[in-house]
């Protein structure tokens, strides 16, 4: 079915990732500048709010501004930033308080002791975590400033005396042991780096749903959320942090401990569509995984088509590995504008009305009169896939077969991916066959679940599969499936 307006809808918003995360530890380099950088390469984790804290041994200085990362940091800014350890976060809201206090790193003190953290992934205990901190149970943190975030709730725990059994930041241990106390009562997903004046910490949550690696710089340490932002600063990849482990970073080396026993569910949708081509997660590139998909897809959905065409740029390599699979050409049909799309700059009308091509626009000569395969990496509303095909049949399209490189999306995510509420996943109450009516299509084919978790290279059993088949590693209750996030507080991060 063809919307009347000829596909001019306004698209849908992309799965929206929670936010980036980069640490490091290197006395003697310029630390923010690497934080700038590391973000840089994960700018499109987050892309609302950057923040960049650093500690010169002594005191903490925090930088963050709403915006994207060129936007937020210029060459004063990074040159008053003095120090060896830095912690440094790009984020998205999850549910919707886009405000400067929710910008991260958050930043709670003591007399003794200052910690500035940034946190990827999304909370589902916040207010029970917050009413450790006393009051009215919004999370009054030292000094009683009302915790504004999950994250700043956390961050109030880690330097807070009222966690039963913790130990307090400024007792001997430190924020390692007060941190060894906290981490067990958070549920929900959460890979963090943090410092106070003397130490870089990571942590990930026991079932790792969002990535966190470790790489080596010559007399330095950094910790970021892919390994395309170790590259980009010259950083060797070491390892993954493990579930349930705690690295804590100084001039005495590199220590590590486990603060609960690991059950490994790293997000599977992480290699649909979240991390960069070029990031490596648990020993395979997320390249030769969308690659392997679009493979799968062509032997289990085949089309009569003349060109294979990428939704660019996260369906490109799907369609490589469709086009390969089926001996069909591969081509551009639509070019993509890049920039468009994070412009501070509200759309007139007449712009918001051309809709999807704010954002691509079709190669008139290189698609008319021919049989489309499209390939696209999920699909979340339809309203998006709506409006394209449409667009490419306006282009001169003589038929258009829609590919998805992921399975159908049934279920919101609860981990810190904001996709939409049961009720708006257009998966969530119809079948590919009605969607495919839906959005136009002369036929449409998502790829297995069995056939995108073993492009992976993971077993289903370590793998968070939720979005897709609803089997949610922290069970949530039946009431709370259809919602989006949980927790009134649970701003994600
Ligand atoms: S529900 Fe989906 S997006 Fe969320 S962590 Fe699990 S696989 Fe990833």
């Amino acid at each position: 079915m063809t919307p009347p307006d000829g596909g001019l809808v306004p698209e849908d918003p992309p799965p929206r990732e929670a936010c980036g995360v980069f640490g490091v530890w290197a006395p003697g380099e310029d630390v923010a500048k690497l934080a700038y950088y590391g973000l840089y390469a994960l700018q499109h984790r987050g892309q609302e709010s950057a923040g960049i804290a650093v500690s010169d041994g002594n005191r903490i200085m925090v930088h963050k501004e709403m915006g994207l990362v060129a936007q937020v940091f210029d060459e004063p800014a990074l040159t008053a930033l003095r120090g060896h350890i830095a912690v440094g976060h790009c984020r998205y809201s999850t549910t919707g308080a886009s405000t400067w206090a929710n910008a991260q790193p958050t930043f709670r003190f003591t007399p003794a002791v200052s910690v500035a953290l940034g946190h990827n992934g999304n909370l589902i205990n916040t207010r029970e975590l917050a009413a450790l901190l006393g009051d009215s149970g919004q999370g009054q943190g030292p000094g009683g400033i009302a915790a504004t975030s999950d994250t700043d709730v956390l961050t109030a725990l880690f330097v807070s005396d009222r966690v039963p059994s913790g130990s307090p930041a400024d007792a001997p241990g430190g924020v390692e042991d007060a941190a060894a106390a906290v981490l067990p009562l958070a549920k929900g997903a959460y890979s963090l780096v943090f410092m106070d004046e003397q130490t870089l910490y990571a942590a990930r949550d026991p079932h790792g749903f969002r990535p966190l690696v470790l790489g080596r710089l010559d007399g330095g340490w950094v910790v970021a959320s892919e390994t395309a932002a170790l590259d980009i600063v010259g950083a060797a990849f070491v390892r993954e942090i493990e579930p349930g482990e705690l690295v804590c970073i100084n001039g005495r080396g590199v220590r590590s401990r486990t603060f609960a026993a690991p059950q490994p569910s790293g997000c599977l949708f992480e290699y649909v569509y979240l991390a960069r081509p070029d990031t490596t997660i648990s020993g395979r590139g997320v390249h030769a995984t969308r690659v392997a998909v679009g493979r799968r897809l062509a032997a289990e959905h085949p089309a009569e088509a003349d060109l294979v065409i990428p939704v660019p740029e996260s369906g490109t390599p799907a369609a490589i590995g469709f086009a390969e699979a089926s001996g069909i050409p591969f081509g551009q049909g639509l070019v993509k504008n890049s920039y468009v799309g994070r412009t501070f700059i509200q759309p007139s009308q007449t712009i918001r009305e051309r809709g999807i091509k704010l954002k691509l626009n079709p190669l008139r000569d290189a698609i008319a009169g021919r049989r489309l395969v499209v390939v696209d990496d999920s699909i979340v509303r339809g309203n998006t896939q709506r409006a394209l095909v449409a667009m490419l049949r306006e282009a001169g399209a003589a038929q258009v077969h829609v590919r998805v490189a992921s399975s159908p999306v049934t279920w919101p995510c609860f981990y810190g991916i904001d996709f939409a509420t049961r009720a708006e996943l257009i998966a969530g109450h119809l079948s590919p066959a009605e969607i495919c009516a839906s959005i136009g299509a002369d036929s449409l084919g998502y790829v297995s679940l069995e056939g995108l978790t073993e492009a992976s290279g993971l077993p289903a059993s370590r793998l968070c599969r939720a979005c897709f088949d609803g089997q949610y590693p922290i069970p949530v209750a039946d009431d709370d499936r259809g919602k989006h996030v949980l927790d009134g507080l649970g701003v994600g991060s």
